[in-house]
């Protein structure tokens, strides 16, 4: 069961780190945004709330903003305040300077470091929090879990080349049929392999 369970972590996590490279390259020739944004009314203000997700080359950012439109009127009040609504904006990463008022956020860090970065800017009616990630970062993290699932394959491959037990590695050349160091036995002159609990 838990072998089971860490071979789909595995799976997924393999998954992700895929996803991830392909999204690091593409960072490379598109950058562009996710916005949702729900304008709501708090007494006499309207307050445009926005969540975003943007990409820059090698980067993905999160951002939460908030613009205050202090006391509106009532017909300004129609005109603001509607249901949530999407937007995304995509342009190729060449072409950011001439459109940079396409993009949300691009190389919009204060911090920064390997390509994190950090940013709060809150004044008059205006806040805006952004986290910016490295594509490299994430990808290591997805990678972790399919590397050991990696090595733990190669390992129990290469002990059941050589004759070995799968479990632990003892030299089954002169036992055929059953582990003298760890008892693991051998069905049909065949090594186990799931079942090689606790492998070292
Ligand atoms: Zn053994």
């Amino acid at each position: 069961m838990v072998r089971r369970l860490s071979t789909f972590a595995s799976a997924i996590s393999l998954l992700l780190c895929l996803t991830t490279a392909a999204m690091w390259v593409r960072s490379h020739w598109i950058i562009g945004s996710v916005v949702y944004t729900t304008p709501h009314r708090e007494g006499n203000d309207v307050v445009d709330r926005s969540w975003v997700i943007f990409g820059s080359p090698g980067r993905i950012g999160l951002a939460r903003t908030e613009y205050t439109h202090g006391d509106v009127t009532a017909e300004e009040l129609k005109e603001l305040v509607h249901p949530g609504e999407w937007s995304h904006y995509s342009v190729p990463a060449s072409d950011y300077w001439d459109k940079a008022d396409a993009v949300f956020f691009y190389d919009a860090s204060d911090w920064r470091f390997h390509g994190f970065g950090f940013y709060l800017y809150v004044s008059g009616g205006e806040y805006n929090k952004i986290l910016e990630l490295p594509y490299w970062a994430i990808f290591l993290l997805f990678a972790v879990l399919p590397l050991f699932a990696l090595r733990r394959i190669l390992r129990v491959r290469g002990r059941k080349v050589r004759g070995l037990c799968v479990a632990c590695g003892y030299d089954l050349r002169a036992s055929p049929k059953r582990c003298p160091e760890c008892g693991v036995v051998i069905r049909n002159g065949k090594l186990p392999l799931a079942k090689s609990v606790g492998l070292n």
